[in-house]
């Protein structure tokens, strides 16, 4: 099959060892900057998703069954490989998706350091051991991998977010079956060619894309699968939840936000509204933890309100393919429809447009970075995460004012405060309900970190020792003196 765009390449399946491109129903992958048509990729049948689920059961022995030092020398030997592709990878990640290729590079750099580092991390699992009963020597193995592994992620982070589940999952010896987002399915390839050139046994690691519904449902009833990791949505993990809870089959869930930011009149005010603007356009606001609801205190919020407005309205925005674009498109027509639903609804409950507030009138999925101030609690906008290049700045009185408005949606993933006190940052991170805090930055997920949330959020965590140790089975062993 030719691709339509000659530097994307062509998506496939890979089930068994074998690549697969053409099926008999194809879907349709379009670059989001222009609207053109990339290529068309393969759907997976439902004999391609029973030889998948064949061929990791097969291959979970095989694997598990290597040495530790024979796995991590497979992971150390593909993140040396995926390095070597990693420019063509990032290409293909920023037509498929529009975020700046400088984003789409660190995004692939970080999956072979997520190679490195799982594979790293896994030989420090150790058993533990227990001494409560007189008599008894006793421990819990923590080292059993729990069997083969449905990963099924977003578009968002098209590698990263798979390659995350997927490190920590081969690492500890489980195979993994990847479900990429269909509107970017092309990327993570790259992670799955270089664990073939560095000799992964086959069958280890499968991908699949196609119907979403069907694949995901079929992976979750079959008994070859023992765990999900799935991040996405609210409203999909749920439903995937359910699924899993119906077979008894553990997941974790790692789903939407709508990140807090506190920020304190005794705040580097420069600083604040510097991060938080670059932080804003990263991925044109498409980010689980993207800052959402600027909560600024009653002094400083005029200014801080006016200097982002100024800072984010003369961002470049443009085709993430060229050197001086800041921020992208969004990933659809259909996510345009929804920022803008939700703008248009804040305005008419009252809300100030401070820049933005529009989509932009030129070819490709572009919205114009926009401040909202002074939205009321009633706007949908307030409770539904906006995943675009939207800020709400609103105004607080007092610690506990800004405590109880941060805190006042079902979502629970990310939150950030701004403080030059110590005391202040003690206190915000102990009163932020959130899976991950950030005090004067934003960043949250280090490669040893694990991410994950609370509530609407989703629960489990991915990534750093506790995602490695989420893989495994623990087994209580207790002996009696012989
Ligand atoms: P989505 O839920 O639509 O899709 C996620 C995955 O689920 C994709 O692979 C998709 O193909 C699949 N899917 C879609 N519909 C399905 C269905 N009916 N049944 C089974 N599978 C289905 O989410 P998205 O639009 O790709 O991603 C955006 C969402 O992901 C946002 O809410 C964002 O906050 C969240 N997210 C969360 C994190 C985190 O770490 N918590 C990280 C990134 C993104």
């Amino acid at each position: 099959m030719t691709p339509h765009h000659p530097e994307y390449g062509q998506p496939a399946l890979f089930v068994d060892g074998e690549w697969i491109t053409t099926t008999p129903k194809m879907g349709e992958v379009n670059n989001p900057a222009t609207g053109e048509r990339l290529a068309d990729f393969p759907m997976a049948e439902p004999a391609h998703i029973e030889r998948t689920l064949n061929a990791a059961e097969a291959a979970f022995p095989i694997w598990s069954g290597m040495s530790l030092l024979d796995r991590s020398a497979i992971l150390h030997k593909a993140a040396a490989e995926l390095r070597k592709d990693a420019e063509t990878a990032a290409r293909h990640m920023t037509l498929e998706l529009g975020k700046p290729l400088a984003e789409s590079r660190l995004e692939i750099e970080n999956c072979a350091a997520l190679l490195e580092w799982s594979a790293d991390a896994a030989a420090e699992l150790k058993d533990r051991s227990l001494g409560a009963m007189p008599g008894y020597v006793a421990r819990t193995m923590r080292t059993e991998p729990i069997g083969p592994i449905a990963a099924i992620a977003p578009w968002n982070f098209p590698a990263s977010l798979a390659a995350r589940k997927m490190a920590s999952a081969l690492a500890v010896g489980c195979p993994v079956v990847v479900k990429p987002a269909e509107e970017t399915p092309m990327c993570f390839q790259a992670v799955a060619k270089a664990l073939e050139k560095a000799g992964l046994p086959r069958g280890t690691l499968n991908v699949l894309i196609g119907d979403p519904g069907r694949i995901s449902a079929a992976l979750i009833a079959s008994p070859v699968i023992r765990k999900i990791a799935f991040t996405g949505s609210t409203r999909v993990g749920k439903i995937l939840g359910a699924q899993a809870g119906a077979e008894a089959k553990p997941c974790v869930l790692e789903l939407g936000g709508h990140a807090p930011v506190v920020v304190f009149d005794d705040a580097d005010l420069d600083r604040a509204l510097d991060l938080s603007v670059a932080t804003k356009a990263r991925n044109a606001g498409q980010v689980c933890i993207s800052p959402t609801r600027f909560l600024v205190q009653d002094g400083i919020c005029d200014a801080f309100a006016t200097g982002f407005a100024k800072k984010f309205s003369i961002l470049t925005v443009g085709d993430g393919m060229e050197p001086d674009t800041q921020m992208g498109p969004l990933m659809s027509p259909a996510r345009i429809e929804a920022v803008d639903a939700l703008v248009q609804d804040a305005i008419a409950q009252g809300a100030r447009v401070l820049t933005g507030g529009m989509r932009l009138n030129r070819p490709g999925n572009f919205y114009a970075p926009t401040v909202l101030a002074d939205v009321p609690p009633e706007a949908r906008i307030m409770q539904e995460e906006p995943f675009g290049p939207v800020a709400i700045v609103n105004r607080f009185a007092d610690f506990d004012d800004a405590v109880s408005k941060a805190n006042s949606t079902d979502f629970a993933l990310g939150a950030y405060a701004f403080t030059g006190s110590q005391d202040r940052a003690d206190r915000i991170s102990a009163a932020l309900d959130a899976g991950m805090v950030g005090i004067n930055g934003f960043g949250l997920v280090f490669l040893d970190s694990s991410l994950g949330g609370r509530r609407q959020s989703g629960y489990g965590r991915e990534g750093g020792i506790e995602g490695l140790e989420s893989f495994l089975t623990n087994k209580f062993v207790a002996q009696a003196e012989i």
